[in-house]
C-alpha cells in the first residue's frame, strides 16, 4: 500500500517514513505544499498523511482542492495546530482523521493501519488462505506456521493484492501501488515478484488472469 507523507520537518519525516516502511508500506515524501498538491493530484495513493503548516501552500487549502477535484484518497492530518476549530476546519475540508503533534508513533501507526483497512473494506488485519497467514499490520507472513522471508517488494505486491482480495488487479494498477515515485517502474518485474511469491507461498495463492492481471481470491 502506497502512502504520501507530507511533512516539512525533516526529523519527523524520517521517523514516520521509517516506521511506515518497516511495516511494509511504500512511501513518497513531499516537503512543501506545491509538491504535495502535485503528487496527491497525479499519483494514486492508498492514503495521505498531511501536515497543515507547510512552505508554499497550506495543507487545508490543498485538501480542499483535492476534494473539489474528486481526489477521494483518505487523508490523515498530522499537525501542531491543536485548537478545536483547527480540527473542525481540517475535518470539514475533507480529512478522515486528525492527529496533533507531539504524537506517539505507535498511535500513528495504528491509525494508518485502520485507515488502510477501511479503505479496502477489510475488517480482519490477518489474512488467511490455505497455509498462508499474512499480517497486514506489519507485512509479515507465515506459511504452514513457519515465518517466510519476504523482500520489501514482495511484501508490497502481496499486501496490495491481499488488501484488494477478490478484485482483479491489472499490472498497471499494481505497479502504481508498489513503487515509490522515483522508483524504476518496470511492469515486467511484477511477473518476477509474483513468481517468487508463488515459490514461497504456494502456487495456487495468486491467480493470473491472462492479459488482464492478478487476483487473490477472498479467503
Ligand atoms: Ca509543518
Amino acid at each position: 500500500m502506497r502512502i504520501l507523507l507530507v511533512e516539512d520537518e525533516v526529523a519527523i519525516c524520517e521517523q514516520v517514513s521509517r516506521l511506515l516502511r518497516a511495516e511494509g508500506r511504500v512511501v513518497d515524501v513531499a516537503h512543501d505544499g506545491e509538491e504535495a498538491y502535485f503528487l496527491g493530484s497525479t499519483e494514486p495513493y492508498d492514503m495521505i498523511i498531511l501536515d497543515l503548516g507547510l512552505p508554499k501552500r497550506d495543507g487545508v487549502s490543498i485538501l480542499k482542492d483535492w476534494r473539489a477535484e474528486g481526489v477521494d484518497t483518505p487523508v490523515l492530518i498530522l499537525t501542531a495546530r491543536d485548537g478545536w476549530s483547527d480540527r473542525v476546519d481540517g475535518l470539514d475540508a475533507g480529512a478522515d482523521d486528525y492527529m496533533t503533534k507531539p504524537f506517539h508513533m505507535p498511535e500513528l501507526a495504528a491509525r494508518v493501519r485502520a485507515m488502510l483497512r477501511r479503505r479496502t473494506g477489510q475488517t480482519n488485519p490477518i489474512f488467511e488462505k490455505n497455509d498462508l497467514a499474512f499480517d497486514t499490520r506489519n507485512g509479515r507472513a507465515t506459511f504452514g506456521g513457519v515465518p517466510v522471508d519476504l523482500t520489501s517488494q514482495e511484501v508490497a505486491v502481496l499486501s496490495y493484492l491481499v488488501h484488494n482480495n477478490g478484485r482483479l488487479i491489472s499490472r498497471t494498477e499494481l505497479s502504481e501501488h508498489i513503487y515509490e515515485y522515483d522508483g524504476d517502474r518496470d511492469s515486467n518485474t511484477i511477473a518476477v515478484f509474483v513468481a517468487r511469491l508463488r515459490k514461497k507461498l504456494g502456487s495456487d495463492l495468486i491467480q493470473t488472469i491472462r492479459g488482464r492481471g492478478y487476483m487473490i481470491d477472498a479467503a
